[in-house]
Parts: C-alpha cells; structure tokens; sequence
C-alpha cells in the first residue's frame, strides 16, 4: 500500500551534475516501482517520511510556470530520482503537465522510464523539437525482471513501448542499467532491440547503497553460482570485471555501428 500525498513545491526544476543533463525534473517523491536495486533510496532523508523507501509517493504540485526560455539549449532530465511514468501518473498527471510547457520550446528533453504508460504522452513527445525517451532494461527474462523491478511494466510491455515510440518518429534509447553482472546479456538485449532503439546507453551495477544487502540475498537465493562472482565485486573490490565489460561492449557496438553510451562508474564521473 502506498502512502500518496500531493506537496506544493517552488520549483520543479533541480540543477544536477549527472552525465546526461544540466537540469533534472523529478515529477514525484517516492516511486512505487519499488526495483530491489533502488539508487534513490538516499532521497528518503529529503523527505518528512516515516514509511520505508517506495511506500510513499509525494506529488509535487508546482504553481509557478517554468521559464522554458531560459532553457533553451539546456538538457533535461525527466526522471532521475523516480519514475515519471508509474502508475500514480495516469491519476496525477504532473509529467503530462510538465511536458505541455515544454512544446515547442528549445529544451533537450531526456525521459527514461519502467513503464509503458510513457505512450499515452506520443503527442506531446511529437511537438517537442528535441526529445528522446527510452526505457531501462537489465534483462530479458521477465522471472527475473519481476524479482528486481516487481511492479514496473514487463519487458515485453517495454520493448513494444519503444518500438511504438519509434514508429511515432520519437527518437528512443534502451539503457541497460544497472548491468547486473552474470545476469544482463548486454548482446541479447542489442539484437532484440536493435531494428527500433536508436542508441544504447549502459551503466553497472552499483552496490553502494542500504540494498547491497537485498540484492547479495537476491543473488544466493535465485543465481547461487554467481555469488562468488559477486562476493569478488563487490566485497573484494575487484573493477576488472567492469573494465573487462566496458571494453567488450565499446569493441562490440563499434562493430556492429551500434550507437552507444557508456556511463559506467558514474560515481565517479560526478565527483570529477
Ligand atoms: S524505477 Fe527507478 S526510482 Fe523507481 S524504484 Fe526503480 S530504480 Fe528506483
């Protein structure tokens, strides 16, 4: 059961350092998608919450317009620390509202989402100039998507997002993250979606947050023959697997003229 509330705000717009921006916009506090990995968890100490991390959603209510001309050329993040499209969106609202004041503007609009309800926005996404949308994906399998990301949409109902998005003319991307070492067959993943995904983008698993413990249990219950893989990851510290992966993947796309992205060890990317 999730606690939803809706919150004003004075402003919808957030300055960040994260690769693929110079703005975030975060539509919602919380996210219902409850994903065993969640990287915002840490947002939890933002907010007046007694409930665990994925119980509450605050919907963020903003009176004041967005100066969208004094963004032109400026990239936008819509979401980093939530979904913009989980299911609370489809009564609220908020993103649907946020992307109306950026129609027609000069804005570089990113979306990246679970969820197929991204598709109720193609028509606003066409009257944006500068838009990509893409859905994040770790795996085909939908057994195990369902242990990681229980309540975001299925894989099959994401890759058809995109492929609809990209028969809308919308430019889209796949972003594998997190890559989850044994498990996410990065070239599986390419040649399924490779005739609709624009580009891809990746990023590895992080365990740096309070769901280090879950996803270690996750990993010995479901996939016990990589524990040790993982126990030399990320108890022992050992980056080759990373750097060993960056390269192949890099070595593979261009090979294959695969437009790609890496943001691996983004971490430290921001710290720079
Ligand atoms: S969709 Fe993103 S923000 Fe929401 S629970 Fe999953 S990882 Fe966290």
């Amino acid at each position: 059961m999730t606690a939803v509330k809706e919150i004003a705000v004075k402003t919808m717009l957030t300055k960040t350092r994260v690769p693929a921006g110079d703005y975030v916009i975060n539509p919602y506090a919380g996210c219902p998608h409850k994903c065993l990995y969640c990287y915002a968890e840490f947002m939890k100490r933002f907010t007046n919450h007694a409930e665990k991390w994925g119980d509450f959603l605050d919907v963020k209510r903003c009176a004041k317009k967005i100066n969208t001309t004094r963004l032109a050329g400026k990239r936008i993040v819509i979401s980093s620390v939530t979904d913009a499209y989980n299911p609370y969106e489809k009564k609220y609202r908020v993103t649907r509202e946020l992307l109306r004041q950026f129609v027609n503007t000069q804005a570089h609009i990113s979306i990246l989402t679970k969820s197929d309800l991204v598709l109720r926005d193609i028509d606003l996404f066409k009257q944006i100039q500068n838009i990509q949308v893409g859905v994040s994906l770790n795996t085909l399998d939908d057994s195990i998507r369902e242990k990681l990301e229980p309540f975001a949409s299925s894989v099959a109902k994401r890759i058809g997002a995109v492929q609809k998005l990209r028969d809308a003319g919308i430019h889209t991307y796949v972003f594998l993250s997190p890559m989850f070492p044994g498990i996410t067959d990065f070239k599986a993943i390419i040649a399924e979606c490779k005739s609709f995904a624009g580009e891809f983008w990746f990023e590895n698993l992080n365990l740096r947050g309070s769901f280090r413990h879950a996803v270690m249990r996750y990993i010995s219950e479901y996939h016990p023959g990589l524990s040790s893989l993982y126990n030399e990851i990320y108890r022992l510290k050992d980056s080759d697997y990373w750097a060993v992966m960056e390269k192949e993947i890099a070595v593979f796309c261009r090979k294959n003229n695969i437009a790609f992205t890496s943001y691996f060890y983004h971490e430290k990317i921001k710290k720079h």
